[in-house]
């Protein structure tokens, strides 16, 4: 099942991508209208929608891949795992965590598949990520169980201003991957079940049509299942909350010369099987 937010409403996406039914108005208000209600009801409602009474066909209406919302757009918690890929702890001239360093990108910087990002002062610099959407509250859960608490996958970029963000003598990763726009999600979610190979998708990010990185989630350094065990060995993890996973190489920081966001460019991040972002950047 695909589910998305579109203008601010849960609904049900069919596998073309194409048409939309809105959840609220099909179980007639049992679920919805708000994605992060049916989170909160994540069990019962995917028991409802996999009941078949979603006629996409016959109800579903078109909708603009622009007015989507993230898929999780209000979560209660957002967290932002760094250096998850070997490769990219590489580039960047760190060693490889013992432990998934984790930060926040705060909500307010959350944003849709499509659309422009207005670039701040400063370097701007991409990052293509899985993002995990929680669907039931986790706590001290074990790898082995940890995907039957996750609701699906998405797609994900974590923008970064790297002046910021690497400015001592504590880094400010939280506030430089913050901007406005800096994390567009989508273009929506798609529920484990509906994943054939879970644990190793092709993560891919190009700039004006030019790859600029390739990898798998496969080759993360801690896995879904790792993640949502670490994270809920510390807090409870709650329906909605939403995890960005690390990126692999490629980013402009590691580049030589650096390369970075400029307005004009163009960003496509995709993950197969779960869909694609894309984003053009314009001047403050
Ligand atoms: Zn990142």
């Amino acid at each position: 099942m695909r589910l998305a937010s579109w203008n601010g409403r849960a609904v049900v996406v069919d596998a073309g991508g194409n048409l939309a039914v809105d959840v609220a108005k099909a179980s007639d208000g049992r679920f919805g209208p708000d994605v992060q209600r049916v989170y909160d009801d994540w069990p019962a409602f995917v028991e409802w929608a996999g009941a078949g009474d979603l006629d996409l066909e016959q109800f579903g209406r078109p909708f603009r891949r622009a007015d989507l919302q993230a898929p999780s757009p209000t979560p209660r918690q957002v967290f932002a795992i760094g250096l998850n890929y070997r490769d990219h702890a590489d580039e960047s001239g760190l060693a490889h965590p013992d432990i998934p360093p984790t930060f926040t990108k705060f909500v307010s910087c959350f944003a849709g598949p499509e659309g422009t990002l207005v670039l701040p002062a400063g370097t701007v610099d991409w990052e293509a990520e899985l993002v995990v959407v929680i669907g039931r509250a986790a706590r001290h859960v074990p790898a082995a169980d940890a995907w039957s608490h996750v609701a699906g996958l998405t797609v994900g970029q974590d923008y970064s201003e790297r002046s910021l963000q690497l400015a001592g003598p504590a880094p400010q990763f939280s506030l430089g991957k913050s901007h406005p726009g800096f994390a567009p999600q989508g273009p929506w979610l798609v529920t484990t079940d509906a994943i054939p190979d879970l644990d190793d998708l092709e993560v891919k990010c190009t700039v004006n049509g030019e790859t600029v990185q390739s990898g798998r989630t496969g080759d993360m350094i801690f896995g879904v299942p790792e993640l949502v065990a670490f994270l809920s060995s510390v807090v409870t993890l709650m329906p909605g909350d939403v995890v960005f996973t690390g990126t692999p190489a490629g980013v402009g920081a590691a580049r030589s010369p650096q390369r970075f966001l400029r307005p004009g460019d163009v960003v496509h991040t995709t993950i197969a099987g779960l869909g694609s972002l894309r984003q053009t950047c314009v001047a403050k």
